[in-house]
């Protein structure tokens, strides 16, 4: 097993997990297999308790466990299926560790940070990166690890420490450490500036880690001179310096890192020379390309709670944008505040009351993400009340699905006061309520997670077409309410069809409107399985309905997410302004307008 150790240094959110990513990505492209570890230096056990405002979307794995969003990238670069293993954090390592001790296996012995937490982290290491995660047998090739948070955090001593030794254990033949550092440039000189990175290098090794390769962000190419500065400097060899300056999209980093040898650098560190082929990155660029030149915008308005953040709802963002470029649309994210829909707000602040309408109404397809707590779930309801009278196409996800259940009881049915015991735990018309299974006195990891069946229920609805008409679909799942069962028979008599269920028959995974053009909401977060040229079937399903190619994709099926082409306007390649002006990598996405980092 070889091991690349991915830092950070000078500022946090510099692309880390996108460059890890693309690391894996051009190694498996050299015809290597490849795994990747996250480490969280925080003491939670997971990501599962964080808010996503503060920390980005919690991503969901098979397994259930609930992890970094980063794990999301690799999943998505590498089309791989990782476990909560996978990701390490301060907490399960402490954990793992006082369990021992509690259990008597130090008996007699002082337990300390070094050995015996330091010890821990290397075990886990080399214990996570044998499982097999691309579905073939036996370990990977590469374990690209990376290391959460800046070099010189408190946070993150013991996990330098452990791997310092570690690096030192497997040899130098066998341990590769990129160091992902930021070269600015000063508006008074325009110069591109060395120095924090040199410091930030001279502070890895003082921890007693030496940096094999630099890649170094910045907003422009730099210059040889600073290149040769950078090498001197940091003693690091001129060809191992790789420069990931701005570009269009996130799918041109693994583009930037074979153009400038990057893997051969790696390959050169690990030994591997001999058992890899040129990265074959066909594919990668041409979506790539056609990422930049996509000018017909695809109008989304996201109805949710943590509009400010981009970062917390980033699956259903690349979810969005893997189904608008196999549509051939240029996806463009109306950020809606779902509290802004509702009446106070016309009182309280009526600008932003008439711009989210102004929003939601200029919008091709609206999507209502996850979510928890009562804030905003009467705009919500608001928005899906708005798609289903208008026949705007609609995608609600997991609590998109149950106040779009909550809305037709109200308005369909006439339930005035129809609600989820969420929100109103008295109601008396609970038409969303608490799973028998769950736990209402301890929020970790105790909710229905990870990977479930649902079994489509007919043959002829747009869910079970857009899933190539198989039986069945296994996706992945986070919630602790979900639609009353007893409610299921005066819903359908209705009109709202539930087309999915868990194989009880009492679970409802997919509701239908079958008369409208596009509704569908779903207890599960298919965004969690979307990857670049594979997009999730009812995303697609959206995007093709906002655009017009629904009914084309439904007549071909499409399985696995293959779209049919020939339905779609001809497609005129026009580069637009992509450009960013806050010096992310990611154009494809747009926010009102504006680019954003997602
Ligand atoms: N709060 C809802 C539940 O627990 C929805 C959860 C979600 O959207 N992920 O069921």
């Amino acid at each position: 097993m070889k091991y690349i150790l991915v830092t950070g240094g000078v500022v946090s959110g510099l692309g880390k997990g996108v460059t890890a990513s693309s690391i894996g990505l051009i190694l498996k492209a050299c015809g290597l297999r490849v795994t990747h570890i996250k480490i969280d230096p925080y003491l939670n056990t997971d990501a599962g308790t964080m808010s996503p405002f503060e920390h980005g979307e919690v991503y969901v794995l098979d397994d259930g466990g609930e992890v970094d969003l980063d794990l999301g990238n690799y999943e998505r670069f590498l089309d791989i299926k990782l476990t909560r293993d996978n990701n390490i954090t301060t907490g399960k390592i402490y954990q793992a560790v006082i369990d021992k001790e509690r259990r008597g296996d130090y008996l007699g012995t002082t337990v300390q940070v070094v050995p015996h937490i330091t010890d821990a982290i290397q075990e886990w290491i080399e214990r996570v990166a044998v499982i097999p995660v691309d579905g073939k047998d036996g370990p990977a090739d590469v374990c690209v690890i990376e290391l959460g948070g800046t070099i010189g955090d408190i946070e993150s001593m013991p996990f330098i420490e452990a791997l310092g030794q570690f690096s030192y254990r497997v040899g130098a033949g066998n341990f590769c450490l990129i160091h992902v550092s930021l070269v600015p440039v000063l508006n008074v000189v325009g110069e591109q500036k060395t120095k924090p990175t040199q410091h930030s290098v001279r502070g890895l090794r003082s921890l007693g880690l030496t940096p094999n390769i630099l890649a170094c962000r910045s907003a422009t190419e730099l210059d040889e001179n600073v290149k040769d500065k950078l090498s001197r400097f940091c003693h690091v060899p001129a060809e191992n310096i790789i420069n990931l300056y701005d570009v269009s999209n996130i799918w041109h980093i693994p583009l930037l890192l074979r153009d400038q040898k990057a893997h051969k650098a790696m390959l050169r560190v690990l030994n591997l020379k001999g058992v890899a082929q040129e990265p074959d990155l066909k594919i990668w660029t041409s979506r790539a390309k056609l990422c930049d030149m996509l000018h017909e915008p695809v109008r989304v308005a996201m109805v949710g709670k943590y509009t400010g953040l981009s970062d917390s709802y980033l699956s259903v963002l690349k979810a969005l944008l893997h189904a608008s470029v196999a549509c051939h649309r240029k996806l463009c994210i109306d950020w809606v505040p779902a509290g802004d829909l509702e009446e106070a707000t016309e009182k309280e602040s009526p600008d932003n009351y008439r711009n989210a309408w102004k929003l939601l109404k200029g919008a091709d397809a609206v999507l209502v993400p996850g979510g928890f707590g009562d804030r905003g779930v009467e705009g919500k309801i608001l928005a899906a009340k708005y798609a289903r009278e208008n026949k705007i196409p609609y995608l609600g996800i997991c609590l998109g699905m149950q106040i779009a259940v909550i809305e037709f009881a109200r308005s369909v049915l006439g339930f005035k006061d129809a609600n989820s015991t969420e929100f109103e735990p008295d109601t008396e018309n609970p038409f969303v309520i608490f799973m028998p299974e769950g736990s209402k006195t301890h929020m970790g990891a105790t909710m229905r997670l990870g990977s479930r069946r649902t079994y489509f229920q007919v043959t002829d609805s747009k869910s079970a077409k857009l899933y190539g008409s198989k039986k069945f679909v296994d996706e992945r799942h986070r919630h602790r309410y979900e639609v009353n069962p007893e409610m299921v028979e005066q819903l359908e008599s209705a009109g709202l069809c539930f087309t999915g269920k868990d194989d009880t028959g009492h679970r409802m995974e997919i509701v239908e409107l079958l008369e409208h053009p596009y509704f569908v909401g779903v207890q599960f977060h298919p965004e969690f399985k979307s990857r670049p040229g594979k997009p999730s079937a009812l995303f697609l399903g959206l995007i093709a309905a906002a655009s017009g190619q629904l009914e084309a994709h439904l007549k071909k099926g499409v399985p696995n997410g293959v779209v049919n082409n020939s339905a779609k306007k001809p497609f005129r390649p026009h580069v637009n302004g992509t450009k960013l002006t806050n010096g992310s990598f990611e154009p494809g996405i747009y926010r009102n307008g504006k680019g954003i980092r997602a």
